[in-house]
């Protein structure tokens, strides 16, 4: 079978360095092993609107926002389609029939659907397009027939659910669609990287991220501000690992390389973790080591996206042209859909 990519991310905002531990460096190298026949990026606007719809200056302003941190972190237009997910309405026509194929009570169960509307305060007042959005995504999964899919483990549940659309699906009509797998970060501190005040995730709709195109005072000041162990207070205190943001970072990011170039006492991130504990070690060094870390990851990132702000319309031409192609795949898949479900009368 061919192997294909779908993911992509809500333009909601900037992308920040959670989008990029978590699935855009893996996006990259995938793209790059030309392991894969096809690849679409997909930037989510209609998903964000489910619960922006009263802001769509918001999603419209992040679409080249959202572009441009994706092609400086090294997607490729001429290896990867990029395009915007509104412009293929064949995503929506596939959402609405799939929506047959799900349980009210299916959907409530989703836990990171349960979070989220705990999150933007909709408890008494789920608007229907948010509560479904699982729905429209295995639309946006199963179009381009994705194989794979590389996200955060918050979107687990989401591929779960996808999976048993297409074997509802393909038992109920015929096999048209395909199961799709995630593929999550093989390094455990990617997974679903903390925000910098030290909640579960780095989220853009909380307000506690280090944007990839952050100016590196910013990224200096949210460093020296970074969650750590409240117990450590003088440096002599032995300091707690667990639940400490700064290291949790450095588990993401971190080589031994970097002791060498910004902090050559310590051989590895085990002896600098070992003094922390022993105590001895103060968070202000720490955080130090963390912010040269980073600037060296954003460095070059930041150089391309400079470059590639000269010409916005030229990004936003790549989206379109992306769109077209996108579109070509997802009117396929539709067509195998209506004509399974007998509803092709005038094929
Ligand atoms: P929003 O708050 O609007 O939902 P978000 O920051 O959660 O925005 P998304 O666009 O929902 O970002 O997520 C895009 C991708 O990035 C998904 O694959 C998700 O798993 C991954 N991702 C988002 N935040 C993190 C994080 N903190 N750590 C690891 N992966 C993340
Ligand atoms: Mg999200």
């Amino acid at each position: 079978m061919k192997k294909i990519i779908l993911t992509g991310d809500r333009p909601t905002g900037k992308l920040h360095v959670g989008h990029y531990a978590g699935s855009l460096k893996q996006r990259v190298e995938l793209q790059n092993s030309g392991e894969f026949e096809d690849i679409y990026i997909m930037i989510a606007d209609a998903q964000a609107l489910t619960d922006n719809f009263d802001n769509p200056e918001k999603v419209r302003s992040n679409i080249s926002e959202v572009a441009l941190d994706y092609m400086s972190c090294g997607l490729d237009p001429q290896k990867s389609n990029l395009f915007i997910q509104s412009y293929v309405s064949e995503l929506t026509e596939l959402t609405f029939y799939y929506m047959n194929l799900v349980t009210l009570s299916r959907l409530k169960r989703n836990p990171t659907v349960k979070a989220e509307i705990g999150l933007r305060g909709f408890n008494t007042s789920i608007p229907v397009g948010f509560f479904t959005y699982p729905i429209s995504q295995t639309a946006d999964i199963t179009a381009f027939k994705a194989t794979t899919v590389p996200v955060g483990d918050d979107q687990l549940p989401m591929i779960e659910q996808a999976r048993e659309i297409v074997r509802s699906f393909n038992s109920t009509y015929d096999e048209v669609l395909v199961e799709p797998q995630a593929l999550l970060p093989g390094n455990e501190a990617c997974l679903r990287l903390p925000g910098i005040d030290g909640t579960a995730k780095m989220s853009k709709s909380l307000g506690n991220c280090i944007y990839l195109s952050d100016h590196p005072d910013d990224i200096r000041k949210k460093v020296m501000s970074m969650y750590t162990d409240p117990g450590h207070i003088r440096v002599d205190d032995p300091g707690k690992l667990e639940g400490n943001t700064v290291f949790t970072y450095l588990d993401a990011f971190c080589r031994d390389e970097h002791f060498e170039r910004h902090l050559p006492e310590y051989a590895n991130l085990e002896e600098l973790k070992g003094h922390y504990t022993r105590g001895g070690l103060g968070d202000v060094k720490v955080k130090k080591f963390l912010y040269a870390v980073l600037m060296e990851e954003l460095e070059p990132i930041q150089a391309k996206r400079h470059e590639l702000e000269k010409d916005v319309p030229a990004v936003m031409e790549i989206l379109h042209q992306g769109g077209i192609r996108a579109r070509e795949t997802a009117a396929k898949t539709l067509a195998e859909v209506k004509h399974a479900m007998k509803i092709d009368y005038f094929e």
